[in-house]
């Protein structure tokens, strides 16, 4: 990988940390220690890193997530409503989604219970099989560019927690666009990283994003702008950034080659009423109750914080007051 320029072609860069260099040019973050293109290939399930074992293994083992028969199952009620909830607000069903790196498969489960016609890529033919038989679902063995599509085309395609990961995001990117109907978006969550984080200061005050710091899976981390400056290179100039359920490291964007528009909460409600899009709808309508629910904790934890901190003051001018007052006679 140290041998890999950046994805804007620059050579320059700035010295980060010691597995990623910053380019001076986009101001991307480059992992110098990624994975090769063939090691990134899973030709063989039970050795290569994208194999079977990253899904039971490293993911819970050396990542501390939950493994993917957990991830199945609480991604559905969390992070999947959150970009459901999202998607609903640019493409109501009925309309096409390709989820590159689908994992598990849910989201794209879910997808398919709201109304649209939802297929995966993953790469492991393991995890591949996985996904159809846990929730039905139609899951190609990937990469994109191995896959023969034929001429089909999607409304939607996109990529949750991938962006990061590709040896080549300009080519991949390119093939994703192409294979958009007029219209049609890219829905992408990836970390991102700030033009003010400098690696002491983010070890010094243990910020989240340390986490993301995966150098031989996460080959890119993106700013805003230098995902901007990628899709604008591929013609895609219209971007909307949403807010992202992991606010303390991702961003969460819809990218278009066309003028993106939206609808409304209403309208988007309408398009779930039939019989199988009224179970994600009570779904999305719980789900918010609970952020709501947590948003009106924090709320009054920070009240809690702030009264406790009033009696911490009162108490010690009380005792100052105590130590300094002369006695009364
Ligand atoms: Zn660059």
């Amino acid at each position: 990988m140290s041998d890999r320029f950046c994805w804007c072609g620059n050579k320059e860069t700035r010295s980060f940390s010691d597995e990623y260099v910053r380019c001076a040019e986009c101001g991307t973050l480059i992992s110098i220690v990624g994975l090769s293109d063939d090691e990134l290939k899973v030709d063989d399930d039970d050795g290569a890193f994208y194999g079977k074992q990253y899904w039971l293994e490293h993911q819970s083992k050396d990542l501390g997530f939950p493994n993917i028969f957990e991830r199945a199952r609480n991604d559905l009620l969390d992070r999947n409503l959150h970009w459901l909830r999202t998607l609903l607000k640019y493409k109501a069903p009925p309309a096409n989604v390709l989820e590159l790196g689908c994992s598990h498969g849910s989201f794209v489960a879910l997808l398919r219970q709201s109304g649209y016609d939802a297929t995966g890529i993953e790469m492991s033919p393991w995890v591949v099989e996985f996904a159809k038989t846990t929730f039905d679902i139609p899951v190609f063995v990937g990469p994109v560019e191995a896959v023969d599509l034929g001429d089909r085309k999607f409304d939607v395609i996109a990529l949750m927690d991938v962006l990061e990961h590709l040896p080549d995001p300009v080519g991949t990117m390119r093939r994703a666009l192409d294979l958009l109907s007029p219209g049609g978006i890219l829905l992408i969550q990836t970390p991102q990283f700030k033009d003010e984080m400098s690696y002491a200061t983010l070890v010094d005050t243990s910020a989240p994003f340390l986490d993301q710091f995966k150098s031989d899976e996460h080959l890119y981390l993106f700013t805003k702008e230098s995902v901007t400056k990628l899709f604008k290179q591929l013609g895609a100039d219209h971007i909307r950034f949403e807010s992202p359920i992991f606010h303390q490291y991702d961003m969460f964007f819809i990218v278009s080659r066309e003028p993106i528009s939206t609808m409304s909460d209403e309208a988007a409600k309408e398009k779930l009423e039939n019989p199988r899009g009224r179970f994600a709808q009570a779904l999305l309508t719980q789900n918010s109750e609970i952020e709501k629910l947590s948003d009106h904790i924090k709320v009054i934890d920070a009240d809690r914080e702030a009264r406790l901190e009033q009696i911490h003051i009162l108490t010690k001018m009380i005792h100052d007051l105590q130590s300094t007052a002369k006695p009364l006679v």
